[in-house]
């Protein structure tokens, strides 16, 4: 299996080189190069098996050589070992037709477990064939990077930084990445917003330098290993509501749009779905675009929903090339107005992703009251970013069973829940000492010299 960048001017990789690149270095991302069809007996023969097992049949033919079928197999059960719920994504009914998928069961709590712990085994295993060390930095509104910290923390081969805008992520997310004790893993606060944590990054990974210098990997949305975890999901849940000979449809809670392209990429794989709806909350360029055909930014405003509030949308790109018919040059000019503020999308584009997402957006209010009536009907508790995507499901309710993702735990969130619910949720068992356990940061400046600097000092010790 190769890939390629969705510029169209970056080397063509393998699995193992993809994964370990992140961001292509002609400023794309790596999508592969064809997409796998599964057939409809494949698909079939998923249902009753574990999430291991369907995890291995999905995603086994992107990987080409890079680990053998008893070593991925290992991999992935380690990866998913420490989640508490023996189905890993249980689903639970909210209503007639409607479902949700808890993807809030791994260590940290929200989805980005799924991919976070299965590609920090599986770069660590790459790494120790080779002998290889990577340096890892990610930008984080805090759910990226509590569970890369999770997911790094103790291997041997990996130095995790993780960037996150001093006092602006919430208590339970700040302790998530400040407490680990391992020696490998750091979190930095930085002065500033996650635009501009996000925009360091970046310039980290354009100073090819110090990119080549430190080899340097991320593990933001950007990078394909994430968003090919993600795709596992998609079939665990519709084979469990009777696909492929019923048709199902999503709903998914959308920031960097990297969980939604997995479900458009289990499409393209066959899995019969009907509907692909795009959540968003009062930030909703992505809905807008949608609906206008203008990919506009105007503005970021801080939601209860935050892991939601994005301006820049990294993952639209893959889609975008798909419906520009993989022309990477087009998706180069488009990327240029964007710095400039937006762009229009062609009508022929329009067509496609029209064909292929529906979209919605849910207000503050709504979202609060979403909780609240969520919580009185069904004894469900959802996080604000779940009822986000409950509420626009709701809206798209047709023939096929709707499967709304539930991305994070409500705990998460207290001070959302508590607001509509006037209860606050708890956290789990295990991880009510949370707040006990020494924490661990460095206060650093919004300044990409000594950010280089730090991130040199520490990989030399
Ligand atoms: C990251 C995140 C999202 C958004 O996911 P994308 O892949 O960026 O679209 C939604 N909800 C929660 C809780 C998240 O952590």
């Amino acid at each position: 299996m190769r890939y390629i960048s969705t510029r169209g001017q970056a080397p063509v990789l393998n699995f193992s080189e993809a994964m370990m690149t992140g961001l292509a270095r002609d400023g794309g991302l790596y999508v592969p190069e064809v997409v796998p069809v599964l057939s409809k007996a494949e698909i079939s023969a998923m249902a009753g098996l574990s999430y291991e097992d369907v995890a291995f049949r999905v995603m086994r033919p992107y990987l080409g050589s890079t680990f053998t079928d008893a070593e991925f197999k290992g991999l992935i059960a380690k990866a998913y070992a420490g989640f508490s719920h023996a189905a890993r994504a249980p689903l639970v009914q909210l209503g007639p037709n409607h479902f949700l998928l808890e993807l809030f069961h791994g260590p940290t709590l929200a989805f980005k477990d799924f991919a976070m712990q299965l590609i920090g085994q599986m770069m660590q295993a790459a790494l120790a064939k080779t002998g290889d060390r990577i340096t890892i930095v990610g930008a984080t509104s805090g759910d990226t990077g509590s569970a890369a910290m999770e997911a790094f923390r103790g291997l041997a081969n990996v130095d995790l930084f993780i960037l996150y805008p001093h006092g602006r992520v919430s208590d339970v997310q700040r302790c998530q990445m400040t407490t680990p004790a391992e020696a490998n893993v750091y979190a930095l606060a930085m002065d500033g917003d996650f635009d501009n944590c996000q925009a360091r990054v970046k310039d980290m990974f354009n100073d090819f330098a110090f990119r080549d210098g430190v080899r340097l990997a991320g593990v933001n949305s950007i990078n394909w290993a994430r968003v090919l975890a993600q795709v596992v999901y998609y079939f665990y849940a519709a084979v469990a509501l009777g696909a492929p000979e019923r048709s199902v449809s999503f709903t998914v809670p959308t920031g960097n749009f990297g969980d939604i392209f997995a479900g458009y990429i289990a499409r393209k794989m066959g899995l019969p779905i009907e509907q692909l709806v795009i959540a968003t909350n009062q930030n909703d360029i992505l809905n807008r675009a949608m609906k206008t055909g203008d990919y506009v930014q105007n503005g970021v405003t801080a939601s209860i929903s935050p892991s939601m509030d994005i301006q820049v949308s990294s993952n639209f790109e893959r889609a975008l090339f798909d419906a520009y018919g993989r022309d990477g040059a087009a998706i180069s000019a488009l990327m240029d107005e964007l710095k400039a503020g937006g762009f229009h999308i062609s009508q022929g584009a329009m067509g496609m992703l029209r064909e292929t997402f529906a979209s919605g957006r849910c207000s503050e209010a709504e979202t609060l009251a979403t909780i609240t009536r969520a919580f009185a009907e069904t004894g469900e508790v959802l996080c604000p970013h779940s009822a986000v995507g409950v509420k626009v499901a709701e809206e798209n309710l047709g023939a096929a069973p709707m499967i709304t993702l539930a991305t994070a735990h409500p705990a998460k969130f207290p001070d959302a829940v508590e607001s509509a619910m006037g209860v606050r949720p708890n956290l789990p068992p295990r991880m009510a000492d949370l707040f006990d356990r020494p924490e661990r940061v460095t206060r650093v400046p919004n300044d990409l010299g000594a950010l280089q600097a730090l991130i040199r000092e520490r990989i030399a010790r």
